[in-house]
């Protein structure tokens, strides 16, 4: 995906999420796929790091399954995560 905005991305899983988990500041939305809180667990590289290990080594269940794409591609996912959260 070109152009993402990275406010809209979730760090940990790189699910799109709407509406915005941050604008300049965290907005404290739990993420769909992952169910990580924004401004908890992605505040810090390490965090995002060992949140989204654990979350993959869970199978990485989606914490609202109902917003879960038919078409779900984990790895694909994992692309929009800004490189500088990676
Ligand atoms: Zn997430």
């Amino acid at each position: 995906m070109e152009n993402l905005d990275e406010d809209c991305v979730c760090r940990i899983c790189g699910f799109v999420d709407s509406p915005f988990r941050m604008r300049g500041l965290p907005l404290n939305t739990i993420c769909g796929c992952c169910g990580s809180e924004a401004g908890i667990e992605d505040t810090m590289l390490e965090g995002v790091r060992e949140t989204r290990g654990y979350w993959v080594c869970r199978s990485s269940e989606w914490f609202r399954p109902s917003d879960k794409p038919e078409d779900w591609d984990l790895l694909k996912q994992l692309e929009n995560i800004p490189p500088e959260w990676r």
